[in-house]
């Protein structure tokens, strides 16, 4: 299932999200010299420096849309946790409701290709029923509530979590959801053009084979319709940084009257939800034409699409026709890759997608590294003192701001390796019926936790992220940096490798997720996680002209083709880049204790530093999946994480001897230095 969009941007350190792994292949410098074209100067493009040789030699697999370092790391760990899986399935007398039992089975039902084959679309057979018996707007609305609960988007989705301006509380909140391109803008953009009339054949091609195989197949051209009506109020993804105007908290009451057609009471009451008396709603415009929708639209409309959101919401889980089909719009058309990962890989990623948790509990018997967690703990107390350090010596911002500052930062709370409380998963119903049911009830089990939630505090021990998972996460409400066990493996952190490599790989990606505390959207919360403003009006203006050199600088770049850098949509994750890289720097320079640094390899420490953040970034990409996340992904493509930062890092011209007469190299006068 895809995730819903939520207003909460908690802020990845990368899109991708896999797992981890040991790299035996780490020499003591931490560089891996093999991977550079040292014909390159390092001050025309340090990416073509630091991986060129690898670059040319690591074409993208068959089977994926991007390689870089995350996708090795997470390819080499699946095998570890393959044995963790396969050992559970095969022991078929596991005690019920125990984390073996609810991964054996899970894992043991998905991997079996005969079984789903033979199953077919029956799982999805009594849905589809229930689509057939609406009869009006009220049946629709009760049908979209038992939808949500199963993972299925229609319509908009509906979630808790905390308040933004009162973090100790969850509250609720409805948002835009249930139309399937990447972004709004697919629908009307010309440069879509392409993806939009493949995406209509496919339409096409996914009701043929639902009505031969069920009898009951949708309209494509309905659906594209709804679809397209549900995206044109929407907001795109630029806007959708904006935090404040998502947030309209109503009461129930004038949401059941801004909102009449659909029938509030009966939606909660079918979702089971306890009462409440305010909510949230973060796209008003798109509410309003969803509102309309509802009665406007033809019940027989609303069918056609709810069947074809059925279909493609569950069609991993199905037959292999079907998973197929799903695989050739969004994997091929959309993002280049060409073959299906072997079934082992996709019934492991759908058990850590379902059951983070209890997989999480057994990686962590297994695998978990103590001496690792104690030493990233290190590196985030010497990162923090450097970011303190930094914000004393900025010299544009006031006093009155610095102290808030470092109010915040004191305040940043860390998670490293793994939950100190799981949650308790003993009575979710894991079975050998089928590969689809798993999910569903997967997806039911955690709304129902969330439901929970409602008029409650915010536990502040949850983690968002399964401890396997190579990547790490700020959230501005709880004020937290998270770091799953997955990240602290080489390339990023090697406890046998040289300080340079660690601060360059580690560090400075944990002075990634300590900055979105500081970038646009982070810096608009207080210490506590509210969304509270800090800021004196004239070092509001001073960061806004800042961020704004760093806007200019990322759009000038091109990702592929003719198609430009997203300059906005990437502007927070620009400034963690430049923020992180920064004060790794400074955090190493500090931990030499003012010896100079010591040369391996023929490389000073401060390069090797820059290069260990450069071959974190190593990648190769389809051009589909290029095209897709210059559009969507608030991440700038790696070789201008690489190089973005670095253009504007006095301490990089330095350490590599960078001159006006090199490709990289940005007058003084337009490089940005916030952090
Ligand atoms: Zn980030």
């Amino acid at each position: 299932m895809k995730t819903h969009y939520k207003i909460v941007l908690i802020s990845l350190v990368s899109a991708v999200l896999s797992q981890c792994s040991q790299d035996k292949g780490s020499v003591i410098s931490g560089i891996q010299t093999s991977y550079m074209d040292t014909s390159v100067h390092p001050g025309d493009d340090f990416n073509e420096y630091a991986n060129g040789v690898w670059l040319k030699n690591n074409p993208v697999p068959e089977t994926e849309s991007r390689w870089g370092s995350f996708n090795e790391i997470s390819d080499r760990n699946m095998e570890r946790l393959k044995s963790i899986v396969n050992e559970a399935a095969s022991d078929l007398n596991a005690e019920k409701g125990t984390d073996r039992q609810l991964v054996g089975t899970f894992y043991r039902v998905a991997f079996d290709s005969a079984k789903a084959n033979k199953d077919g679309l029956t799982p999805i057979k009594g849905y589809q029923e229930r689509i057939a018996g609406i009869k009006g707007p009220d049946d629709l609305i009760k049908t979209f509530a038992a939808f949500h609960k199963m993972g299925i988007s229609a319509g908009f989705s509906f979630y808790v979590t905390s308040d933004l301006k009162n973090s100790k509380m969850n509250t609720q909140y409805i948002s835009q959801d249930g139309f399937n391109l990447p972004d709004k803008e697919y629908y009307f953009q010309p440069k879509h053009d392409s993806v939009r009339i493949k995406y209509v054949s496919h339409l096409k091609n996914m009701s043929s084979l639902l009505e031969q195989r069920t009898g009951t197949g949708f309209d494509a051209m309905v659906v594209y319709q709804v679809e397209k009506e549900l995206a044109e109020k929407a907001m795109n993804s630029v806007e959708r940084r904006d935090i404040y105007s998502q947030y309209n908290p109503m009461s129930f009451d004038s949401l059941k009257k801004t909102y009449s057609n659909i029938n509030w009471d009966l939606y909660f009451s079918e979702l089971g939800s306890p009462s409440f008396d305010k909510v949230i709603v973060e796209q008003t415009a798109f509410l309003a034409v969803l509102n309309k929708m509802i009665t406007d639209r033809k019940i027989e409309d609303w069918k056609h699409y709810l069947n074809w959101q059925l279909v493609n919401e569950t069609a991993n889980s199905l037959s292999e026709d079907v998973a197929g089909l799903h695989f050739d719009f969004f994997s091929t058309v959309l993002r280049g890759t060409k073959k299906m990962k072997p079934r082992w890989k996709t019934a492991l990623s759908a058990t850590d997608a379902g059951l983070g948790e209890p997989l999480g509990k057994l990686f962590v018997e297994k695998y978990f590294n103590a001496e690792a967690k104690k030493k990233v703990n290190l590196l985030v107390d010497n990162l923090t003192t450097a970011y303190s350090e930094r914000i004393e010596k900025l010299s544009w911002m006031s006093d009155a701001t610095k102290k808030e500052a470092q109010k915040k930062l004191s305040k940043i709370i860390r998670k490293l390796g793994y939950p100190d409380k799981w949650n308790d998963h003993s009575k979710l119903e894991i079975t050998d019926e089928s590969y689809c049911k798993n999910i569903l009830n997967c997806n039911v089990f955690e709304f129902n936790r969330m439901l929970e939630k409602i008029g409650k505090e915010v536990d502040r021990t949850e983690w968002g992220m399964s401890t396997p998972t190579v990547n790490a996460y700020y959230n501005p409400s709880i004020n937290e940096i998270v770091f799953p066990a997955g990240i602290m493996q080489p390339p990023f952190f090697d406890a046998n490798a040289d300080d340079a490599a660690n601060y360059g790989g580690i560090g400075a990606i944990i002075g990634h997720e300590l900055t979105h505390g500081f970038d646009d959207q982070g810096s608009q919360f207080d210490g506590d996680g509210n969304m509270v403003n800090w800021w004196t009006p004239e070092d509001s203006t001073k960061f806004k002209q800042r961020t704004g050199l760093l806007v200019k600088q990322y759009s000038a770049y091109i990702g592929i083709d003719t198609i430009h850098v997203n300059g906005n949509l990437t502007l927070g994750e620009n400034i963690a880049d430049l923020g992180g890289l920064t004060m790794a720097y400074y955090a190493y320079k500090k931990s030499l204790n003012g010896k100079p640094s010591p040369v391996i390899d023929g490389l000073t420490g401060e390069q090797r530093l820059f290069l260990s953040w450069a071959q974190g970034w190593k990648n190769n990409i389809k051009p589909e999946a290029a095209q897709q996340r210059l559009a969507t992904d608030p991440h700038s493509p790696p070789k201008y994480r690489i190089l973005g930062p670095m253009s504007n890092m006095q301490e990089f011209y330095e350490a590599f001897g960078v001159t006006e007469k090199n490709k990289m190299y940005i007058p003084l006068s337009e490089r940005s230095v916030i952090w």
